[in-house]
């Protein structure tokens, strides 16, 4: 087993609440400086810088997981990593396709840009991505099994956009096998909530800044650091 230090919940700047210093090379350098291991860029209902941020990963030798935050129709985020990118791009051609369009105001919202491995702006999309998708919470894990990749019940601790502060809930029927905490998580969060008992637990940055990455302090124990080692032990149940 090898030990693996992570975040898989990085915001870029296609995310129009992510920095523009969120660009694909800052991103796995400042997560090779903080001694990680595996990373995922987790944009808001889009996969589209997760080509740049793998390739330099390859090049850094740190593994990156192509991956979305997903919003459901019931404004709950959804993590979804994915085994490789063409399953990442499929899945994101139907969110696309399940998701209203909504042009970009990017006086209030800043930019979404699309770089390439060396960080040139290779494209900008004219549709806000911080919007809920048709799809529904209770559809999501078998969806994402559908294209080899892994849901995980977001920031469950947040007020806002969680399973938890949206639905009051979360079932054994929605299929999730690990959900994620926050990195600054209060300690005593969990002693409230058996229910969460048995799940598999991640303690992610959700970084919007590069400062927020995750430092060496939290990992899991994988086969071995490849992306369908990560997502297999992900699926789950501990
Ligand atoms: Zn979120
Ligand atoms: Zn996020």
């Amino acid at each position: 087993m090898e030990k693996l230090f992570y975040d898989f919940h990085i915001h870029s700047c296609l995310s129009p609440c992510g920095d523009e210093d969120m660009t694909p090379n800052n991103i796995v350098n400042m997560a090779m400086l903080n001694g990680l291991n595996c990373i995922a860029v987790t944009d808001h209902n889009c996969v589209l810088n997760c080509e740049a941020a793998i390739n330099i990963g390859k090049k850094q030798g740190i593994t990156v997981l192509p991956g979305m935050e997903l919003e459901t129709s019931e404004e709950v985020h959804i993590l979804c990593l994915f085994p490789c990118l063409e399953k990442a791009k499929s899945f994101s051609d139907y969110v696309s396709s399940n998701m209203p369009k909504i042009p970009l105001d990017k006086e209030i919202f800043g930019e979404e840009i699309i770089m390439d491995d060396e960080d040139k702006i290779i494209g900008n999309l004219d549709t806000l991505l911080n919007v809920a998708t048709f799809i529904s919470c209770d559809d999501i894990s078998k969806i994402i099994k559908d294209y080899g990749g892994v849901a995980i019940a977001a920031h469950v601790d947040k007020m806002a956009n969680s399973i938890i502060s949206n639905l009051g809930f979360i079932t054994e029927e929605m299929g999730f096998s690990t959900i994620e905490f926050s990195k600054n998580c209060p300690e005593d969060f969990l002693s409230s909530k058996k229910y969460l008992d048995g799940y598999n637990y991640l303690y992610n940055s959700d970084a919007h800044y590069l400062w927020d990455i995750n430092d060496n302090n939290r990992f899991i124990e994988v086969e071995e650091n490849t992306p369908e080692a990560i997502i297999e032990f992900l699926s789950k149940r501990k």
